[in-house]
């Protein structure tokens, strides 16, 4: 029997608003000679690609991004919108293609080029090219050898490999490498920038930016500290209250041991759902209401239970607590990255959108 909808012990409960501040922001950084789009890969980051599209194309978003042709044929997308598919055609993609005539691949390699020559039917195209990063995209040289010659491409971009450190060399390298193919193909548009690409100031921002972790909340770079706002708040329903005595253990390896008779929640959330082991001891969390006290994480993170220190707090069994949705302090507390914060959040969660 299929669960019920919404009825999941955990959720996540999700922005519109900080969603689309967060789009608008980065779209005014972006300057008004530049569009803002949108990388909604990996299923949105993780928040759910298709619920993501549909609320920043609403806000004016035409450009999107995915990695694969799954993820483009996923998405019910208008015609007015804009889809590039990442990582370009493989021979097993063409078909895929053909399907979908409103997407573009990105071009990455001279064999993806000449695969959409040959199989393309003279569709549009972008191109990635490789500025310094060697992850993908063809060589500046193949540009001026002809490789694109007589392509019809919407867009040129390139990559960012140091966007979130402002002060490396590195950024000012690709930016002079990557303008300096201004006219050299017959694109109409180019992009350079990430989100904490934005953050580096409009001569980053060409014709389109590409931002996608700090649409989410996440902060790449402290010039988006104040702009960005948190759009994910994991909750989690309390299965147990229990009282733990003065030198008894909780969790997996008995790895915490109580001070004195402690009150301690069990959540329905775990490492399964993407709350790592990394938040053992470290995580935290605070009742739904709001504004009381902080409840840390105690013990080790299990698969799908959590143990939290409910000292001070009237929590029970069927409350619903809230974990601490400020993306740059878990990363730093669990030591993963936001992006994996995001991208990690697991298939169980009703995602509820306010
Ligand atoms: C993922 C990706 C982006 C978005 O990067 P963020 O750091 O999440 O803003 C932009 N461009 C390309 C090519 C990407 O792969």
């Amino acid at each position: 029997m299929t669960p019920l909808p919404d009825t999941a012990p955990h959720r996540l409960r999700l922005s519109a608003d900080a969603l689309v501040a967060n789009w608008r922001a980065l779209a005014r950084m972006s300057g008004a000679g530049a569009a803002c789009g949108a990388a909604v890969k990996a299923d949105g980051y993780g928040l759910g690609a298709a619920a993501v599209a549909q609320r920043l194309a609403a806000a004016g978003c035409r450009d999107l991004f995915v990695s694969s042709w799954a993820e483009a044929a996923a998405l019910p997308v208008e015609s007015a919108l804009g889809l590039s598919v990442l990582h370009g055609v493989r021979a097993e993609d063409m078909a895929a293609a053909a399907a979908l005539p409103h997407v573009r691949p990105v071009l990455n390699t001279p064999q993806q080029v000449a695969r959409w020559r040959a199989g393309g039917g003279g569709r549009a195209c972008d191109v990635m090219v490789d500025t310094g990063m060697n992850r993908l995209g063809i060589a500046a040289a193949d540009i001026a050898d002809g490789l694109l010659d007589g392509l019809a491409i919407d867009t040129l971009m390139s990559h960012l490999a140091c966007a979130d450190e402002p002060d490396a060399a590195m950024n000012r390298d690709q930016l002079r490498r990557f303008a300096a193919l201004r006219g050299a193909t017959g694109a109409r548009r180019m992009s350079l920038a990430n989100s904490a690409g934005i953050a580096l100031g409009r001569d980053y921002a060409f014709d389109l930016t590409r931002p996608g972790l700090a649409l989410y909340g996440g902060i790449p770079c402290p010039a988006l500290a104040d702009t960005i706002r948190p759009v994910v708040t994991i909750e989690a329903q309390l299965l147990q209250r229990r009282i733990v005595r003065a030198g008894e253990v909780v969790g997996y390896n008995a790895t915490w041991t109580a001070p004195a008779d402690t009150p301690v929640g069990i959540a329905n959330l775990g490492y399964a759902d993407g709350y790592g082991r990394g938040f053992s001891d470290r995580g935290r969390a605070r009742a739904l209401a709001g504004d009381g006290a902080w409840l840390p994480v105690i013990g080790r993170v299990s698969m799908d239970l959590v143990a939290l220190d409910l000292t001070g707090t009237a929590l029970a069994e069927g409350d619903w607590i809230a974990f601490d949705p400020d993306l740059p302090r878990a990363a730093a507390a669990s030591g993963r990255s936001q992006y994996e914060l995001l991208t990690g959040l697991g298939k169980r969660f009703d995602r509820i959108w306010a």
